[in-house]
């Protein structure tokens, strides 16, 4: 199927490396035999691009025989996980976290600036300062790295490495990757996504034996926007994720509450962080929220930590503002269910950290479901973890590297 010939034999051979080196990355341990079949294949073909990732460092042999292989007893093939290192950052105006992990994506040291940062350039700095920290502090050289994935809100010209806009801070057509590798003078491959898409991509090369029996699956996340790609979960092709997933700017009510982008009545304006954070602080300021205000005496600002306290401690200005967010939140989920219908959901915010608001988005979810499409997808909490997009930025670095090994 992927096999070309004549003047194309070079692009076909990249195309077949790639395609094998995804599907051992995606299903490892796997066999020779098995990549036959997935790929539609000759052996010999498969052997001799196995041959050269091995003797290249990133395929390895598994101590698992295959079993009926002819010939030589070979071994199941998985990724060689000493390949190399690879560093994703997530860069918002709030904070920047920063990790190194090996060819698998497991995280060998993590740092963060929480200091906020409205202005693009030093956002910028502090993302090229925890890259060098970290450097250090792993003892690696940049010749180490095999590849910097950059991720951030808003809309992201992948292609051209350029992010195009992020309303909540108004950057708007910043260069992202090259203005690092002038900060940083990282000659390697620098890659740019949108902050969610990269942490669906996370989850399509880490979490795959949870999403083995998905064809497609959605990744809701919720933070001060709220992004919902979904993503074809094959590894033969290379643009997985369809769309922007900019759920966030949904328009749920007419004349609404004004957005950060400029419009009125977006999701983001009722369910995302900032608006329920704007609610809860303006409530406190008024004496509406007692509760809320007797918990977070002297503090200048509040987290979302502060808010699910109140709502747990029962202050009910709190309460209702999280579950009104929840209900809108909830019906715009089943509108795109309605339509995407994914096998899966994934779904990741810091509102999910108590099992009363996973119940109730869920439960509105169900009940605003068109009926034929009620028992398709399956609606998955992932733990709320500070270190996703970080990890979710060095996988797409990580997919670069597979996708652009020419063998
Ligand atoms: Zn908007």
């Amino acid at each position: 199927m992927l096999q070309l010939t004549g003047s194309n034999s070079a692009r076909a051979k990249t195309t077949n490396h790639t395609a094998i080196l995804r599907l051992i990355y995606q299903n490892a341990p796997v066999k020779r035999s098995d990549l036959r079949q997935m790929l539609d294949l000759t052996l010999p073909t498969i052997t001799t691009s196995v041959n050269v990732m091995i003797r290249a460092g990133l395929v390895r042999e598994t101590d698992a025989d295959e079993t009926g292989a002819p010939g030589r007893k070979a071994h199941a093939l998985a990724i060689d996980e000493r390949y190399g290192f690879f560093c994703g950052i997530e860069m918002r105006g709030a904070k920047r976290t920063a990790c190194i992990t090996d060819f698998r994506g497991r995280m060998l040291r993590s740092v963060t600036d929480a200091h906020p940062c409205a202005d693009y350039d030093k956002a910028l700095r502090s993302a090229a300062s925890l890259y060098r920290k970290l450097l250090k502090r792993v003892g690696l050289s940049a010749s180490d790295i095999k590849g910097i994935g950059l991720v951030v809100p808003g809309l992201v010209d992948s292609e051209q490495g350029i992010l195009t806009t992020y309303p909540g801070y108004n950057w708007l057509d910043k260069a992202l990757c090259a203005d690092f590798r002038s900060l940083t003078s990282y000659r390697g491959p620098v890659r740019a996504m949108n902050n969610t898409a990269s942490r669906a991509i996370a989850a399509q090369l880490f979490l795959q034996e949870d999403l083995k029996d998905a064809d497609t699956f959605a990744y809701l996340f919720v933070a001060d926007g709220i992004a919902c790609p979904l993503v074809i979960n094959t590894p033969l092709i290379s643009k997985s994720v369809v769309g922007n997933g900019e759920i966030g700017h949904m328009v749920m009510r007419e004349k609404g509450a004004l957005c950060s982008c400029g419009n009125r009545g977006c999701l983001e304006a009722y369910s995302g962080d900032r608006a329920i954070l704007a609610a809860c602080t303006e409530a406190r300021k008024n004496g509406k929220a007692p509760v809320l205000a007797s918990n977070t005496k002297g503090c200048d600002y509040l987290t979302m930590e502060d808010v699910l306290r109140a709502q747990s401690d029962g202050d009910a200005f709190v309460s209702e503002e999280v579950q009104s967010a929840l209900t809108t939140l909830g019906i715009a989920i089943a509108n795109i269910t309605n339509y995407g219908s994914t096998d899966t959901m994934l779904i990741e915010g810091k509102l999910f950290d108590r099992e009363e608001n996973r119940k109730l988005l869920t439960d509105t979810i169900q009940k605003n479901l068109y009926s034929m499409y009620h028992s398709k997808t399956t609606f998955r909490f992932l733990p709320a973890d500070p270190l996703s997009g970080a990890r979710g930025a060095a996988a797409i670095a990580i997919l670069n590297a597979i996708e652009h090994y020419a063998g």
